[in-house]
């Protein structure tokens, strides 16, 4: 009887539970990815995000071929073709079973009970795993056994089951036969139809995975929680972008920290880091529990009727860099010209999109999942609705980051901002943050687009008239 596994969002060898359940059988296993740029463009996967996972999809196909396992990648559409697409693979190839890890998306559920029916019906079995997260979405819940809607109570239980619990990780599989040639799929991110992308920021291979996580850990995480808010310092482990494909779980992440942290070292640096893993699980449980949240609505249902500023002048300046807001510029260039940006001006950004030029959160969700590497549903949909106080745990709406506060506080020398903006590279670190006060601004670079006291003012006094309208 032969076995399929199905990659999608879990592209490793290690640590993979669809992966292993299929090789412990004894049985020829098949593996297969079925890339559909419709349906990513639909999601607004950037260029960047696109070329990472077609390049780890070589080393995991090369990978595969030497457990005997052949990895086919079919292209189609979107979703609904590729349960067409999947069911004439099964077909062909003799498939008895089908494994998959889970994906909670709303669109990635709806196909995944398409698959199920339709496979059904050729009495083909479907064996699904709870792979993304630590703790398995629906096993951190109250004590009134609902869903947790705020982090802190969440992490609390959470690092309670993960000391019950103890989770392992699972070793990549032995081989199930001879090696099998492997054809490396060769289309690159412009050939499926997306732009350029920016020169690559993570290795396309799941060593180079844990290279960098050992290197994070040996090196820098001891000093995470001193260091992780300073743009202008690496002070984060940068691996977003293989924990959003898959590359690395997220219980693999928690299980090497807590190793490192068992050696020694600052070990506040490794319980902040251990934190954003829970932060990580944290919105994938809340995608999870609330399908709303990835159908473009808000968490906080009252929230909707805010009435946004239409995009324009406003947005396209947001999105180019040229707000005459350095931080908010400097970050807002990283993010186009790398493809990634530091979780700092994630907030400070959305703060100045959301509360200060008042323009609806899912514009900016879009943009960022456009362009950055690492853009992860769960995550990014979360970090916009906190940001834009629509969501879980979401700062108080009347609590809006100044980003000229925000920039004296965490770039205070303005090295971040000069490496992005080199119009404002001859300024000293005082007037760096905001050039027009007191003094002239450098030619070729913008006033402030906008008053940040007013319409901050303007924000919080929206939020309140939808209060009193509740
Ligand atoms: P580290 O600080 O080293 O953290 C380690 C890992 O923990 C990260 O790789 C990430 O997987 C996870 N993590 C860290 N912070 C958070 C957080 N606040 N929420 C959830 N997980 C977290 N993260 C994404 O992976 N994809 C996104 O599309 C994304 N969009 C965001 C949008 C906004 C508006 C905000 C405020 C945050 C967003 N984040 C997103 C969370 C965070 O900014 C990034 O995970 C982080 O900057 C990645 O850098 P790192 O790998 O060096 O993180």
């Amino acid at each position: 009887m032969t076995q399929l596994v199905w990659f999608r969002n879990d592209l490793r060898l290690a640590d993979n539970p669809a992966l292993t359940a299929a090789c412990q059988r004894g049985e020829p296993v098949r593996a297969l990815f079925i890339v559909t740029p419709g349906q990513w463009r639909q999601h607004d996967w950037s260029p960047a995000k696109v070329q990472l996972l077609l390049g780890l999809l070589g080393d995991v196909g090369r990978q595969l071929a030497g457990l005997g396992i052949p990895l086919e990648v079919i292209k189609c559409d979107d979703f609904a073709a590729s349960v067409r697409a999947l069911e004439d693979h099964c077909h062909q190839h003799g498939i008895r079973q089908l494994r998959f890890n889970e994906e909670y998306g709303i669109n990635e559920r709806r196909r995944d009970r398409s698959v199920r029916d339709v496979l059904r019906k050729s009495d083909i079995d479907v064996c699904k795993y709870r792979d993304q997260t630590v703790a398995p979405v629906g096993s951190i819940r109250t004590g009134q056994d609902e869903p947790y809607s705020v982090f802190t109570p969440f992490s609390r239980r959470w690092r309670q089951w993960v000391e019950e619990t103890s989770p392992t990780i699972l070793p990549v599989p032995k081989p199930v036969g001879a090696s099998v040639e492997w054809s490396p799929y060769t289309a690159t991110a412009q050939d499926l139809g997306f732009g350029t992308p920016p020169p690559a920021l993570a290795k396309p291979d799941e060593q180079s995975a844990h290279d960098q996580l050992d290197q994070f850990l040996d090196e820098r995480c001891g000093d995470y929680k001193a260091e992780r808010d300073f743009p202008a310092v690496d002070g984060t482990s940068k691996l977003s972008p293989y924990l959003a494909v898959g590359t690395l779980s997220g219980r693999q992440c928690l299980l090497a920290a807590r190793e490192a942290q068992g050696q020694g070292g600052n070990q506040e640096g490794f319980s902040t880091w251990v934190n954003e893993i829970a932060w990580r699980d944290f919105y994938i449980h809340i995608l999870y529990h609330y399908p709303r949240v990835s159908m473009h609505k808000a968490f906080k249902p009252e929230t909707e009727a805010l009435h946004w500023n239409p995009t324009g002048e406003h947005f396209e300046a947001w999105k180019e860099g040229r707000t005459g807001i350095p931080l908010v510029d400097a970050a807002m260039r990283q993010l186009r010209e790398t493809g990634w940006m530091h979780n700092r001006l994630r907030m400070v950004t959305a703060m100045f999109l959301t509360k200060n030029l008042f323009i609806d959160w899912r514009q900016g969700e879009a943009w960022f999942m456009q362009n950055l590497v690492d853009g992860f549903l769960a995550s990014n949909n979360g970090g916009w609705q906190w940001s834009a106080s629509t969501g879980t745990d979401a700062a108080p709406y009347f609590r809006v980051f100044n980003p000229v506060t925000q920039s004296e506080r965490f770039d205070p020398k303005g090295d971040f901002i000069r490496r992005w903006v080199p119009e404002l590279k001859d300024l000293d670190a005082k007037r760096i943050h905001n050039p027009g006060a007191g003094g002239v601004i450098p030619k070729g670079y913008p006033r402030p687009i906008v008053d940040l006291k007013e319409s901050r003012k303007e924000a919080i006094a929206r939020f309140q008239s939808i209060k009193k309208a509740e």
